[in-house]
């Protein structure tokens, strides 16, 4: 049994939405990043790496590498997860908590939890996603951008 942890933090910037474990959210803001900004997949990208003993998502998917310009980052699970089965490891279950002011996560969450399912392959009850605010407090309260952490179980076999 091997847990990981991430955290991902990404500033808004101009646009009308924000991409949420690969569910389209439609926000006031959209975020500066060089792929779609996802900051649930990647931090759960990270939380899989993590446990795995395999760095971080910069090593293996550079922020400076043209083909992950604009890039869906559910490649990037995608790519953790084979990395995760060529060493015979599975995840057991996952937690994500989403961290900002807006936009509300209630109204995905189902929607974002058998998205992180499907990806992980995994039943969607291995999966939870919640979220919170900050009460106001800090770059995040300000509504300055968006965070998220995870914790992954990975599985031997
Ligand atoms: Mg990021």
């Amino acid at each position: 049994m091997r847990i990981g942890s991430g955290v991902d933090v990404h500033s808004f910037g101009p646009g009308d939405h924000v991409m949420l474990g690969g569910v389209r959210v439609p926000h006031s803001r959209g975020v500066i990043a060089h792929s779609d900004g996802d900051v649930v997949l990647h931090a759960l990208c990270d939380a899989l790496l993590g446990a795995a003993g395999l760095g971080d998502i910069g090593q293996h998917f550079r922020d400076t590498d043209p083909r992950w310009k604009g890039a869906d980052s559910r490649r990037f699970i995608v790519g953790a997860m084979e990395m995760l089965r060529a060493r015979k490891l599975r995840v057991g279950n996952a937690d994500v908590t989403v961290l900002a002011e807006a936009p509300k996560v209630g109204p995905v969450r189902e929607q974002i939890r058998s998205q992180i399912a499907e990806l992980l392959g995994v039943a969607a009850d291995r999966v939870n996603v919640k979220a919170t605010t900050t009460e106001k407090l800090g770059f995040l309260g300000r509504a300055e951008g968006i965070a998220a952490q995870a914790v992954v179980l990975l599985l031997d076999g």
